[in-house]
C-alpha cells in the first residue's frame, strides 16, 4: 500500500527530520506532515532568521558606538527591506540544503502537506490523504501563546511568527516603535535586535525581573546592559488592556503598583512563552495522555501512554526534564527512530544541556540554578565574578556581565554554570562537556586556559572558592 511507513510522523521540525532521516538509515520507510512550511519553526521562524538579523543589527549598533576611544562613531545606512530579502535567502538556501534535498535524494522518506490528525493508533488523516503507520511520532512543536487581554483581539499584533517568510505576519518594514509584552528569551532577542536597528523598544513584563527563572545576577547584568542601550524595560507590570488609537498607534495600559499606567507604540509585539499544538490532532481520540499544559506525556524512552506512539521536541515540553531547543529535538528525534523501529530501549538523558539566548551580551547556561541545587537537598557553593576580572573583557572593553557557578559543597562537583558575556554560547560549551564527566571545582582551576579569553572566566569563577579572583596573576594563577 502507497501510503503505508514503517514511522508517520506528525510534524517537520528538525525533531521530525531526525527521526525521518535516521529512520531511512535503518533501513524503513518514514512520511512527516506539514501544515505549514517544511522544516518547521526553526529554519523558517525561528533560530536561523532571528540569528541572522540579530548579528545584522550588532554591525549596526557597533559601528555605532564603538568601544574603542580612538574610533570614530559612524553611522552605518540600511535598508530593511534588503536585509528582509537576505535573510529569506539564507533561510531558503538552508532549508533547501539542510531539509528539502534530504527528503528529495531519499526514495525512503515522504512528504504530505496539510494538517494532519490522528484517526486511530495507526492512521493519519492529511490534506485528502489517509494514511497508515506501524510507529507515530508526535512532533508537532508549539506556537505562540495568546494571553487573554482585554482589546487584543481588536488591534493588530505581531508575534515571533514576525520572521516568517510569506506569511501573514511577516515584518517588512522597521517600526518607530514596538511594545514586547513578556521577557522571556525571544522577547530580549528581539526586543535588543530592534532597537539597535533604531525602534523604540518598551518592555513590559508581569515578574520582577526579566528571565525570572534564570539565575538573578543574570537578569540584574542583562537588565544592566539592555537598559544602558535604551531599551525601556518595566517589570511587575501586569497588561491589563490593549487599544487601537490610530492605524499607527497601540496604546498598552498596564498595572504598576496598584496604578494604571498607558504605554503608546507603532507596533506590539506579544512574546508570552509559546503553548503545544496537541489540542486537535487527535489524541484525545486515540486516548494519548498529555500534561495539565497540554504537553505530550512521555516515558524516558519517549513513548506515550500508548505503545506505538512516541512524542518529541518541542511538543514533550519539560517531561524528562527537556528543552524546548532545535538540538534536543533533533537529537531525541534520532532516539525514537531507534526506540520504535529497532527495539533499541535507549533513555533520553537531559542532565546537561546547554542553552544561550542571543542577546549582547549572551547568555548562556547549563545545569542548574543555585536555588535549585539547594531545592534538591544539597550543601551549595556560588561564586560569582564580574567581567571585569576576566583579561580578555578588559582588553577588549566588553566587561558588562558575570560568571555564576555553582557546586555540591560535600563533593565540590559544579552542578550549574550561568554566563553573561559575549560569546557565552561558546564558552558554555566547556561547562557543558565536564558536566557530562562530573568534573569537580578542581578540574577547572587544573585546567590550562588559553591567555587572554572568556572562558578563562570560568576558571576564575572556580578559584575564587579558595581565594579572592581580583588578586590573580595574568593568568588566573
Ligand atoms: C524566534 C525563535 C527563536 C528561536 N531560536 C532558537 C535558537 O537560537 N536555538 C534553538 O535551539 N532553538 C531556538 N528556537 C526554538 C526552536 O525553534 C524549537 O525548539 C524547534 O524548532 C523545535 O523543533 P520541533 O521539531 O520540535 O518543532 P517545530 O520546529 O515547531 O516543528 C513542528 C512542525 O509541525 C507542524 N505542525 C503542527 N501541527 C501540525 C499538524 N497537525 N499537521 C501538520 N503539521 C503540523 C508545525 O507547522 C511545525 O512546522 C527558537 C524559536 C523561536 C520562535
Amino acid at each position: 500500500m502507497e501510503n503505508k511507513f514503517d514511522l508517520l510522523i506528525l510534524g517537520s521540525g528538525s525533531t521530525a527530520f531526525a527521526a525521518a532521516l535516521r529512520a531511512a538509515e535503518l533501513g524503513k520507510t518514514a512520511a512527516m506532515t506539514e501544515m505549514r512550511t517544511l522544516g518547521g519553526t526553526c529554519v523558517n521562524r525561528g533560530c536561523l532568521p532571528s540569528k541572522n538579523l540579530i548579528e545584522a543589527a550588532r554591525i549596526v549598533w557597533e559601528s555605532a558606538h564603538p568601544r574603542y576611544k580612538g574610533l570614530t562613531p559612524a553611522k552605518m545606512n540600511f535598508d530593511f527591506g534588503e536585509l528582509n530579502a537576505q535573510k529569506q535567502e539564507v533561510v531558503r538556501s538552508y532549508r533547501d540544503k539542510k531539509y528539502q534535498s534530504l527528503v528529495y535524494e531519499e526514495d525512503k522518506i515522504k512528504v504530505f502537506e496539510g494538517k494532519a490528525e490522528l484517526l486511530d493508533a495507526h492512521t493519519v488523516r492529511v490534506g485528502g490523504s489517509i494514511l497508515s503507520g506501524d510507529q507515530i511520532l508526535v512532533a508537532t512543536g508549539t506556537r505562540p501563546t495568546i494571553p487573554k487581554i482585554e482589546g487584543l483581539d481588536q488591534v493588530s499584533y505581531l508575534t515571533s511568527d514576525l520572521l516568517t517568510t510569506g506569511e501573514i505576519q511577516e515584518l517588512k518594514e522597521l517600526p518607530e516603535s514596538m511594545i514586547i509584552i513578556g521577557a522571556g528569551y525571544i522577547a530580549l532577542e528581539l526586543g535588543q535586535m530592534f532597537q539597535r536597528f533604531g525602534t523604540r523598544v518598551t518592555i513590559v513584563e508581569r515578574s520582577q525581573v526579566i528571565l525570572p527563572t534564570y539565575e538573578p545576577e543574570v537578569s540584574d547584568a542583562l537588565t544592566f546592559a539592555l537598559r544602558q542601550e535604551g531599551l525601556k524595560i518595566v517589570t511587575e507590570a501586569q497588561v491589563i488592556r490593549v487599544a487601537q488609537k490610530s492605524d499607527n498607534e497601540i496604546e498598552v495600559t498596564a498595572r504598576i503598583g496598584g496604578k494604571e499606567q498607558a504605554f503608546t507604540a507603532q507596533k506590539l509585539l506579544v512574546a508570552t512563552g509559546r503553548e503545544p499544538n496537541t489540542n486537535d490532532i487527535g489524541l484525545d481520540k486515540v486516548g494519548v495522555q498529555v500534561d495539565e499544559r497540554g504537553y505530550v506525556k512521555v516515558n524516558d524512552e519517549l513513548q506515550t501512554n500508548i505503545p506505538n506512539i512516541w512524542a518529541a521536541g518541542d511538543v514533550i515540553g519539560s517531561q524528562t526534564n527537556s528543552q524546548p531547543a532545535t538540538p534536543v529535538g533533533a537529537h531525541d528525534g534520532v532516539i525514537v527512530a531507534k526506540n520504535a523501529l529497532a527495539g533499541a530501549h535507549q533513555k533520553v538523558d537531559h542532565r546537561v544541556i546547554p542553552r544561550t539566548i542571543f542577546t549582547d551580551p549572551q547568555v548562556a547556561v547549563v545545569g542548574q540554578t543555585d536555588e535549585e541545587v539547594v531545592g534538591s537537598g544539597l550543601r551549595c557553593w556560588c561564586g560569582t565574578i564580574p567581567l571585569e576580572l576576566v583579561p580578555r573583557a578588559g582588553a577588549t572593553h566588553q566587561t558588562n556581565g558575570i560568571a555564576k557557578i555553582v557546586i555540591d559543597r560535600d563533593t565540590q562537583e559544579v552542578k550549574g554554570v550561568s554566563l553573561v558575556m559575549p560569546n557565552a554560547g561558546e564558552v558554555i560549551h566547556e561547562a557543558a562537556m565536564a558536566m557530562r564527566f562530573h568534573a569537580k571545582l578542581e578540574d577547572y582551576i587544573d585546567m590550562i586556559h588559553v591567555y587572554p579569553t572568556m572562558a578563562e572566566a570560568l576558571k576564575i569563577a572556580a578559584i575564587s572558592y579558595f581565594k579572592d579572583p581580583a588578586k590573580l596573576s595574568c593568568c588566573a594563577e
